[in-house]
């Protein structure tokens, strides 16, 4: 999620663009302005066209972005913090830093947006109607949009996991077994059937019909929709075994400490080879000056080793973030996601004790379910 541009804050929730989204802000554009609207309105000027085209696709945006904002007012409402929303090729993801524990909670965040779209929909028509007769131009660019918000109600009310249908059909199975977990696993399994019954869908209509870009389209929104529902409960296994950990208890405590001013090569030969560690904290007289990783190492060319210095290759301090001993173990993860970072050092009282990486969660969770924990 680092490929987008910061939008600013509207109620407090970061938007962000996804670069993606300049693709099909461009499609919608041009398919408005050189083929929908001249088709359906033969008679208007070439500007007229594109400056509708062009108003039209904004507007649609602005549509999307009401639909993501009222899936976050109602989270905020049920005390399900919304950090960030980011808007891509498909309508917006936001970044809801804790999931409902509640069915009635994740039900109505749910279908705030959908039913916002309807609404939305409904007001455009209403526009529509109103101004048939009086401007040709801006009653079109109304019908486009009161069609095109209910077509995003009814897409996003596919109940495929993690589409705002299948967070409704989870909240249903979760309230009828009682079981969040089972709920998950089933909406998710329903997400990856979608996915794959649009990608058949889009070859059939590609070889049987020769449309090949609607074909295209369809295989393309398959096979993002199985991406994201694997996603989703690849995601929601790690939350839910993470639950109730903290930092000191997944940490790894077993960190070197190495000198800034070493070799990469002498690094390799004395610490790396012979220990096995794949960490080390670098420190100068105590004071913590980095982390080094062999991700570090391996971004340095072999022949470069004897030159380099640990301190040229490390993460420095100021780039770091760093956990307490006693946060959770969730949110160590999701600070993770949320920088775009593989390991975390933890402190406590101001010196940094133990180290926190993905591979180490993995092992952690690994470990327990070998033991049968
Ligand atoms: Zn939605």
């Amino acid at each position: 999620m680092s490929n987008a541009i910061n939008l600013g804050k509207i109620f407090g929730i970061q938007f962000r663009l996804h670069y993606s989204w300049f693709i099909i802000f461009v499609l919608i554009t041009v398919s408005l302005s050189w083929q929908y609207f001249p088709i359906v309105y033969p008679d208007w000027s070439r500007p007229i066209y594109w400056v509708i085209g062009v108003v039209t696709s904004l507007l649609f945006f602005a549509s999307v972005v009401a639909h993501e904002l009222a899936h976050s007012l109602v989270a905020r409402i049920n005390d399900i913090p919304v950090k960030s929303i980011t808007l891509f090729i498909f309508g917006g993801i936001a970044r809801i830093t804790r999931e409902a524990t509640r069915a009635g909670a994740e039900l109505k965040m749910a279908a705030a947006g959908p039913a916002c779209s309807l609404v939305i929909g409904g007001l455009f028509f209403l526009l529509h109607i109103l101004i048939r007769n009086a401007n040709e131009s801006i009653s079109a660019m109304a019908f486009w949009l009161a069609y095109i918000n209910v077509m995003l109600a009814v897409f996003n009310m596919i109940p495929g996991f993690p589409l705002d249908g299948g967070r409704v059909f989870r909240s249903f199975l979760w309230r009828v077994t009682g079981n969040y977990k089972r709920s998950t696993r089933i909406a998710t399994r329903v997400g990856q059937g979608v996915g794959y019954l649009f990608i058949v869908g889009g070859i059939l209509i590609m070889f049987l019909l020769r449309e090949w870009f609607s074909g295209l389209w369809l295989v393309f929104i398959g096979w993002f929709l199985g991406n994201a529902a694997s996603a989703s409960y690849r995601q929601a296994q790690w939350r839910e075994a993470l639950q109730g950990f903290t930092a000191a208890q997944v940490m790894n405590r077993d960190c070197p400490v190495i000198p800034p001013d070493i070799t990469v090569n002498w690094l390799v030969q004395g610490y790396v080879l012979t220990s096995g560690h794949h960490f080390f904290l670098v420190a100068d007289e105590g004071e913590l000056k980095g982390i080094l990783t062999l991700h570090n190492i391996k971004s340095v060319p072999q022949q470069n080793w004897d030159v380099a210095q640990v301190k040229e290759i490390m993460t420095p301090v100021e780039k770091l973030k760093v956990a307490h001993l006693d946060q959770d173990a969730l949110s160590i993860l999701e600070q993770m996601d949320e920088n775009d970072i593989n390991q975390m050092p933890v402190a406590s009282e101001g010196r940094v004790i133990g180290l926190i990486s993905r591979d180490s969660l993995i092992r952690f969770l690994r470990t327990r379910s070998e033991l049968g924990m």
